[in-house]
């Protein structure tokens, strides 16, 4: 088979530790064989970080501005204990969080579903992907601990020293009070990040929040996502057959639990960060989750929604065998290869995606798996697989797919 050529790069950032070793062996097995790879590389492994004084990361996100699709390998965000491990500079940022920064955008997660890894839900049958807005509200806010009686109030002070207070409470005793903030460009910037994703992927759109009891707080992104629904995406939703749908946050709770899936459900923040928590945990395993970040100009970059898997990393430096789960890493590939076939009009490469994404389905379904999906699955007698045999086992089916 002639290799397939691309037009575009693709900017590729590696990571650390396990996934760092499952990311050659991907390249080296599901992509190196098939494509004729060009990829702008930026090594976001902790080192390299350091040595570049972070540099690296920030020149990378720059890179996925310019040529719009980015695939990324877990990274080590460094703790005290990395400090030392490392020998580290400067306990330097979440890459994601600089990368995010830059960017400018929302995070979509996405389970991978396979027959055979039931989610504890029973009526799901299709992905419900989260999309969590990634600024402001309880992660930027302001506490105080009230110590006695007093009077408690908002204040906002504009350029020429008016002000405008609203009382917050009148305490007759200790208490405790906080003040968070939003923007409006953040709020639209997320909801044109959501509005563009669901078009992108096919899949209807439903965003809930709290607007009944928080009247101008969340109403604010109530109304900001039906303004842009109405202004700039009802046409192209009603032409792709997708709707949008605007719901109360308890009743989306109960909405969710009876669906079948295949929608993107939108939070604020908190509400995403624990919502994303309890629908990757019950669609089975958080090594089955992928996670992309869209900008609202149209950048993507793919990921799994894993981390570095350090305990594996440890045993594989000793020595010891594997059984790491690299799905989540593969469809991270897929995603950003078929995001650029689609681009630069490659129809192969979509293709050649879509069949990658099978055959790595395919292999757990036909009974052969890592040792964290065997313990959860219904399959009777899985075969349990070390990294690199999945891997393989994957490239067998995948030149069987596309002789
Ligand atoms: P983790 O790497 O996600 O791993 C936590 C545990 O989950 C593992 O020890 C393993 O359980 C299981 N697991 C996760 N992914 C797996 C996979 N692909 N296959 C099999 N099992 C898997 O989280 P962590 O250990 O808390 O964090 C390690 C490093 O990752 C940290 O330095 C953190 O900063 C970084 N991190 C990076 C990202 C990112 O780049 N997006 C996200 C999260 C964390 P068992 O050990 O029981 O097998
Ligand atoms: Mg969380």
């Amino acid at each position: 088979m002639e290799k397939i050529k691309m037009i575009t790069p693709i900017v590729e950032m590696d990571g650390d530790e396990m996934t760092r070793i499952l990311w050659q062996l991907i390249k080296d097995n599901l992509i190196h064989p098939f494509i004729d790879l060009k990829s702008d590389y930026y090594d976001l492994g902790l080192m390299h970080r350091d040595e570049t004084n972070d540099q690296v990361t920030i020149d990378s996100a720059n890179a996925t501005k310019k040529y719009g699709v980015a695939i990324k390998c877990a990274t080590i965000t460094p703790n005290a204990a990395r400090m030392s491990e490392y020998n580290l500079h400067e306990m330097w940022k979440s890459p994601n969080g600089t990368i995010r920064a830059i960017l400018d955008g929302t995070v979509f997660r996405a389970p991978i579903v396979v027959k055979g890894i039931e989610p504890a839900v029973k009526t799901w049958k299709n992905p419900i992907v989260i999309a969590r807005h990634a600024y402001g509200d309880v992660y930027k806010d302001v506490e105080m601990a009230i110590p006695s009686v007093g009077k408690t109030e908002i204040v906002f002070t504009d350029k020429e020293g008016n002000e405008k207070r609203a009382l917050i409470h009148d305490f007759d005793n200790s208490g405790i009070i906080l003040g968070q903030h939003n923007t409006d460009k953040s709020i639209y910037s997320f909801a044109r990040s959501c509005f563009s994703y669901a078009l992108d992927t096919g899949l209807d759109l439903w965003f809930s929040t709290k607007d009944t009891i928080s009247k101008t707080y969340d109403h604010r992104f109530k109304d900001i996502f039906a303004e842009i629904y109405e202004n700039e995406y009802k046409d192209k939703f009603e032409k792709a057959g997708i709707t949008y749908f605007y719901t109360l946050i308890d009743d989306a709770v109960a909405r969710v639990m009876k669906s079948e899936g295949n929608f993107i459900w939108a939070l604020k923040n908190y509400d995403g960060d624990v919502m994303s928590d309890m629908i990757s945990s019950a669609f089975g395993s958080l090594a089955m989750m992928t996670s992309i970040l869209v900008s609202p100009e149209g950048n993507y970059e793919y990921e799994a929604a894993h981390g570095t898997v350090q305990r594996h990393y440890y045993k594989h430096l000793k020595g010891e065998e594997t059984s790491t789960n690299s799905v989540a890493s593969i469809f991270a590939w897929s995603g950003g290869l078929r995001k650029r076939g689609e681009l630069d009009n490659i129809p192969e490469l979509v293709t050649f995606a879509n069949e990658l994404e099978k055959a790595t389905i395919d292999v757990i379904e036909e009974g052969s798996m890592t040792k964290d999906l065997a313990l959860i699955t219904t399959i009777k007698n899985p075969k349990v697989l070390n990294s690199e045999e999945y891997i393989l086992a994957v490239r067998s089916k995948l030149e069987e797919y596309l002789k």
